[in-house]
């Protein structure tokens, strides 16, 4: 069974990474902090919503779900529970099936921290940073340090690994809870795929265990997919938490996992019996054993991402989106998801 975490996906096995947000009664929002967050803080945060009570710890990642509370709408959060940021396009690497938009665009660390204000106080538990390529985000640093220690956020990123060396896992230290690497296929498929050696790659899993929790990121094709197994043999060699799969999604005129590709995948993940756990994309789940703990929460209560030119979408595959304006992210979260229900209507 797998589990849907963050970034292009949903939940996090009973076991997440963040507090309580303030919602109020009418769907709006407010930015001032719950008193019993700011008590809590710095690392259980408790979301409330649909499904119960969600008490998460940023620091473990462990994940406790209330589901006999009965929570009242009025007192759901209203932030999603889960955030991703392109904090650049920028991306020296280029790779066959990246998605990444390639006009330049760069947020500021400013914008970024107020955004990041707003949705703690409204109950998000975590935050995903990516781009492009964070590590080449000139306020990296800064922003994983001001989210640590000024929201009660979990802190994520997602990178190709290749510039996290020593100096940058010691920048970083104690202001990141989880990375996430890529790493699609091993070996020569790898190096065909990304233009890196592998064997560097190898060395910087190290650097980043030293850091923090990791992940390995891994999309799925038909190229990627006969190395499966030495991927997950590697996942554990190297101490991952979890592999994400990432069926690779059709754009700009490339078709996407085919249906065979799609096929394999489903009985490999049936028959597979490592030890690091699996989780899942939302998007290119379907027909997979997945589970979710959380179903009240879909959507846009689940998981919203910020493109590098600062539009709020529903994913990061996602065409449109709305502009953050000066009333900030959840005034463009209302906007989103009024535009959402207009359009089912
Ligand atoms: S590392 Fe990521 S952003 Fe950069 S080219 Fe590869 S897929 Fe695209």
């Amino acid at each position: 069974m797998l589990a849907k975490p963050e970034g292009t996906s949903v939940i996090a096995p009973l076991g997440l990474r963040d507090p309580l947000g303030k919602p109020s009664g009418d769907g709006t929002t407010s930015a001032e902090p719950n008193l019993l967050l700011s008590r809590v803080r710095p690392q259980l945060k408790i979301r409330t919503g649909p499904s119960g009570v969600h008490i998460f710890d940023r620091a473990t990642g462990l994940n406790v779900l209330l589901e006999e509370a009965c929570v009242p709408p009025a007192l759901w959060a209203t932030a999603p529970r889960q955030v991703s940021v392109a904090l650049t396009n920028t991306c020296d690497l280029a790779c066959t099936h990246c998605f990444a938009p390639k006009n330049p665009a760069e947020l500021s660390f400013e914008r970024v921290a107020t955004w990041l204000d707003e949705l703690d106080a409204n109950g998000c538990l975590g935050v995903g940073f990516g781009g492009g390529e964070p590590t080449l985000y000139r306020h990296l640093v800064k922003l994983c340090h001001y989210a640590a220690t000024q929201t009660g956020l979990a802190v994520t990123f997602t990178t190709h690994a290749h510039h996290l060396d020593d100096s940058l896992a010691e920048a970083l230290a104690g202001a990141v809870h989880f990375v996430r690497i890529s790493m699609d296929g091993v070996g020569a498929t790898y190096e065909a795929i990304r233009g890196r050696s592998f064997s560097a790659l190898r060395r910087r899993f190290e650097t980043a265990r030293r850091l923090s929790p990791l992940g390995i990121n891994f999309v799925v094709n038909a190229q990627t997919l006969p190395d499966l197994d030495a991927a997950a043999t590697l996942a554990a060699e190297v101490g991952a938490s979890e592999i994400l799969l990432l069926p690779e999604q059709p754009h700009q005129g490339k078709g996407g996992i085919d249906a065979g590709t799609f096929d394999f995948l489903c009985r490999w993940v049936n028959l597979h019996n490592g030890t690091v756990p699996l989780t899942v994309s939302e998007t290119g789940a379907d027909g997979l054993p997945t589970c979710d703990p959380l179903p009240g929460e879909t959507g846009l209560c689940a998981y919203a991402h910020i493109d590098a030119s600062g539009r709020l979408k529903t994913s990061s595959y996602a065409g449109n989106g709305v502009v953050i304006g000066d009333a900030g992210v959840m005034r463009a979260l209302n906007v989103l998801r009024t535009t959402q229900k207009e359009g089912l209507e």
